[in-house]
């Protein structure tokens, strides 16, 4: 016992020394440039679950955007097993860090060491809270449960730390305050108790940190049916030119999600320049995805939608219902695989099918004709491809595609798409074209151009 305290003692002697010397390099190093993100937030996470892939990490994520709203940004995270691995990754974000936020790991059983490693490297003995114990035999007393004595063990706080009240769980949070270190909390790792002892415990805490009277704004454009390089190509200089303005891209098959952080008026400036090249393929400003965009302009209008999917085999029915509310815009799904579904459901013409083939502009019509015939809706669109990996040919290569949009007032549009993807990821792209072939036709644009 007494080697083990001894020993303690050496490594927490050590520890600091580390920490105050990467923290003396990090200022040389690194200067207060970036004077609104000068505040360094670490976030270390800890589960072995977390890394064995069962639970997914939704602690980092939601974290992130609490403390953006705040003004503050997370530097760094780190996710560690339960047990010892913690120590090195708490020794190594003190020496970087002014505020580290460590989750999870604070339960009453053996694996759970988040609270003794975190008192261990700061040097500190772990004393028992008084109000800490107390709310904890409150909390199985209302629930008329006897307590374990493995349980006590959640109620030993860091002397001189502040223990977090969790009215929704057994585990306290704690708050090491101070320097030469930074500022430690940690926080359970049930969402449900982490989530309302951030916003009560943390945030206030942390507020006044950022330093920065109005947080910067988060604007996220999404666009459809363009590149990231283009994207690139176009706006990355003049974005560049925007002053306090920070930005990057986010790309998805078939998607753009331009990212702009700063002052209203450089978020106004970057819009501006983003929706003079791009205005045709802009999808949404709120986060809502294409089959969002385009129920609600539908719904907008009164209309009604049916799909006819070949290729696609659904997917473009499977996205549309994705979205709540769908069922006042879309009525009816065709999937129509084989040529005699075609024919039965859709009334496609024996012939056309015959000289044109499956794949081909005239059978893409016919199904959308057919599919607003039999539906009554307002407008439906079609869609029957290659999708591989046989079937191609010389004049109709894997991953060929035709898409017909017809409406009730109105021509029917028809026009060829070539995704040549693995099967998964061409069903992807033709159903994104589809749902973008069917909001430009609603802007009165041309898909086909
Ligand atoms: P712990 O106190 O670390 O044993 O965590 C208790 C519960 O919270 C377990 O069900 C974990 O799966 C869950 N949990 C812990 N950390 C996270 C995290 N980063 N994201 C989501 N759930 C978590
Ligand atoms: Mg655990």
């Amino acid at each position: 016992m007494k080697f083990i305290t001894h020993s303690l003692s050496v490594y927490s002697v050590q520890s600091v020394v580390s920490i105050l010397l990467s923290r003396i390099i990090a200022l040389a190093i690194f200067p207060a440039k970036h004077l609104a993100w000068r505040v360094h937030i670490e976030i270390v996470n800890t589960g072995t679950e977390l890394l064995l892939g069962n639970t997914l990490n939704t602690h980092g994520a939601w974290l992130g955007a609490e403390l953006f709203k705040l003004g503050l940004r997370v530097a760094r995270q780190t996710c560690v097993p339960d047990g010892e691995a913690i120590r090195e990754v708490l020794v190594e974000a003190l020496g970087r860090a002014d505020v580290v936020l460590v989750t999870g790991g604070l339960g009453p059983t053996s694996d759970d060491l988040t609270r003794e490693i975190t008192a261990e490297v700061l040097g500190l003995d772990l004393v028992q809270d008084a109000a800490a114990l107390a709310s904890l035999e409150a909390f199985f007393a209302i629930r008329e449960r006897p307590m374990a004595s493995d349980n006590l063990k959640q109620v030993l706080i860091p002397r001189g730390a502040l223990a977090l009240p969790n009215p929704n769980g057994t585990a306290p949070g704690v708050y090491v305050a101070g320097r030469p270190q930074g500022a430690i909390f940690l926080l359970p790792g049930p969402p449900r108790e982490l989530q309302p002892m951030f916003l009560a415990e943390v945030a206030p805490r942390l507020r006044s940190l950022s330093g920065v009277a109005v947080p910067p704004e988060l604007l996220e454009l999404k666009f459809t049916g363009v590149g990231e390089s283009d994207f690139h190509q176009a706006l990355d200089a003049h974005l560049a030119g925007i002053p306090g303005l920070e930005f990057g891209y986010c790309a998805r098959l078939g998607e753009v999600d331009l990212r702009l952080i700063g002052s209203a008026a450089a978020l106004q400036q970057a819009r501006a320049l983003a929706m003079q090249h791009f205005a045709p393929q802009f999808v949404s400003d709120d986060g809502s995805s294409l089959e969002q965009t385009l129920l609600r302009s539908l719904s907008q209008r009164g209309w009604t939608l049916a799909t006819a999917e070949s290729c696609s085999g659904g997917l473009i029915a499977s996205r549309l219902t994705d979205v709540a509310g769908a069922s006042a815009v879309f009525t009816h799904g065709f999937v129509t695989y084989s040529n005699a579904a075609k024919k039965e459901l859709l009334g496609v013409a024996a012939d056309i099918l015959d000289t044109h083939g499956a794949v081909s502009e005239p059978v893409a019509r016919q199904m959308a004709e057919g599919a607003l015939t039999a539906s009554g809706a307002d407008i439906a669109v079609a869609v029957t491809g290659i999708a591989g990996p046989s079937g191609g040919s010389p004049d109709k290569p894997l991953g060929t595609a035709w898409i017909a949009v017809a409406q009730r007032h109105g021509a029917t549009r028809a026009w060829r798409v070539f995704q040549p993807r693995n099967r998964l990821d061409f069903k992807q792209g033709v159903s994104q074209a589809a749902l973008d072939g069917l909001r430009q036709c609603l802007l009165d644009r041309r898909p086909e151009d």
